[in-house]
């Protein structure tokens, strides 16, 4: 059955209106949802019985259901969720100095290969929807609720590739940012891309004031089309004006993130590569500690390492900062969790 998570606020109001309701109603639900954040209809004690009879023949609230939680030493907290359909995927929150963020998944499993990432290890099987992308959300929040803690932030850096699923990220994004519901500030959002260029060109168009990372990893053809086959179609001539497009439309610095992958583009002609590539662009880079997956045979530099990287692009009037690394005591970042749970079901 439908969730009602698929539904933003304007599609909360129609719903209402087109079975003959006050439009209110839908505002109302919509603050059941997001500000209440109850999970069963039958707890929005202010919507009468019939109408909440008729919500429950068409809707259920949240489709996921929490099969494991692992928290780590340093609060990190990773949520195994299954769908409806039995599929796997999971959620990331992480405390930083300036609050909580959640990392999000955006397909179940991912096709675009990138040749260092457990996403890539299962093909994708199918967008989410949604509705299953803000119930990770309120899985988190509502586990904060718990000590009367917020939400802050939203990365959308879990499995799958956002700009693959692109109208279900954006609407999905459109009802956490509502100020009505969760309210979460677009300058709080971040989707990262591998790169798909026709959509970062419409995101561009769409104007709003999430925050977009690129997935460079690579600072030239190349190694890139060996790291990630998405530039086969997209290299990185056409990658570089699209993202100038939408820095130029959105008056937006540019992020790219890096992972330092040791001996792979982690060489000092590297660093000169990408201050070249970036330069006259405000741009801005992250340097990512690689979370080994044991399946790809790739090892993360040292921090030692990563300081020698970073103070090359520094020199070369390259703003950058290294990533810090979140909950490495529990099976690392980057779906590793539901790798390790597909292989023990042996889905
Ligand atoms: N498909 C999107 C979003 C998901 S991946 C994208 O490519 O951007 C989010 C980020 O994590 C990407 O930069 C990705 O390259 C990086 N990543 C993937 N596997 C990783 C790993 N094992 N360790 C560190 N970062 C990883």
């Amino acid at each position: 059955m439908e969730s009602l998570y698929n539904l933003n606020y304007d599609q909360m109001c129609e719903y209402a209106l087109d079975h003959g309701w006050k439009s209110y109603r839908g505002h109302q639900i919509f603050q059941w949802l997001y500000r209440n954040r109850v999970f069963d209809i039958d707890e929005m004690t202010n919507v009468s019985k019939e109408t909440r009879e008729i919500l429950k023949k068409d809707f259920i609230v949240n489709p996921l259901e929490l099969i494991k939680k692992q928290v780590s030493h340093d609060g990190t907290t990773k949520f195994l969720f299954k769908t409806s359909d039995g599929a796997l995927l999971e959620s990331v929150m992480m405390v930083f100095d300036y609050g909580r963020s959640v990392c999000v998944s955006s397909q179940v499993g991912c096709n675009m290969g990138c040749a260092f990432c457990a996403s890539g290890l299962t093909k994708k099987k199918r967008d989410l929807t949604s509705g299953e992308m803000v119930a990770q959300v309120m899985y988190v929040q509502k586990e904060l609720d718990k000590d009367n803690l917020r939400l802050s932030h939203i990365v959308v850096m879990g499995t799958g590739e956002p700009f693959d699923n692109y109208d279900n990220v954006m609407n999905f994004l459109a009802i956490v940012n509502h100020d009505r519901g969760l309210g979460i500030g677009s300058r709080h959002i971040t989707i990262s891309t591998c790169g798909i260029v026709p959509r970062i060109l419409d995101f561009a168009n769409e104007h709003t004031q999430y925050n977009l990372a690129i997935s460079l990893h690579a600072p030239n053809d190349e190694l890139r089309d060996q790291l990630m086959p998405v530039n086969h179609a997209y290299p990185l001539k056409e990658l570089m004006e699209a993202i100038q497009y939408y820095g130029k439309e959105n008056n937006r610095r540019l992020t790219f993130e890096y992972i330092l992958l040791k001996g792979v583009n982690d060489h000092p002609e590297h660093a000169k590569q990408l201050s070249k590539l970036l330069h006259g662009m405000n741009a801005y880079v992250n340097l990512i500690p690689y979370n080994a997956v044991d399946e790809k045979g790739f090892k993360s530099v040292t921090h030692d390492e990563a300081m020698v990287f970073y103070d090359l692009l520094m020199k070369n009037h390259v703003r950058c900062t290294i990533r810090k690394e979140h909950g490495n005591d529990i099976d690392a970042a980057c779906g590793q969790l539901r790798i390790k749970e597909i292989k023990k079901e042996g889905i």
